[in-house]
């Protein structure tokens, strides 16, 4: 399982130091996660302005 980032994001960036695996990094419309990575901590839920991060299996 993992968190997913939707199409809310405005790619701030402001997630990308605060995921403790380093799993989210800027894609092409908009900023991902890699599901390999991510430990569903929430911490870039919280940072997020927009919300859009979210788990995946919600
Ligand atoms: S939930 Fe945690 S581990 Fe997963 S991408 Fe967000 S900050 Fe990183
Ligand atoms: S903090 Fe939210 S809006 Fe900013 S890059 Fe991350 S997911 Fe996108």
């Amino acid at each position: 399982m993992s968190y997913i980032i939707t199409d809310e994001c405005i790619s701030c960036g402001i997630c990308v130091d605060e995921c403790p695996v380093e799993a989210i990094s800027e894609g092409e419309d908009k900023f991902e996660i890699d599901p390999e990575l991510c430990t569903e901590c929430g911490s870039c839920a919280d940072v997020c302005p927009v919300e859009a991060p979210i788990p995946a299996d919600d």
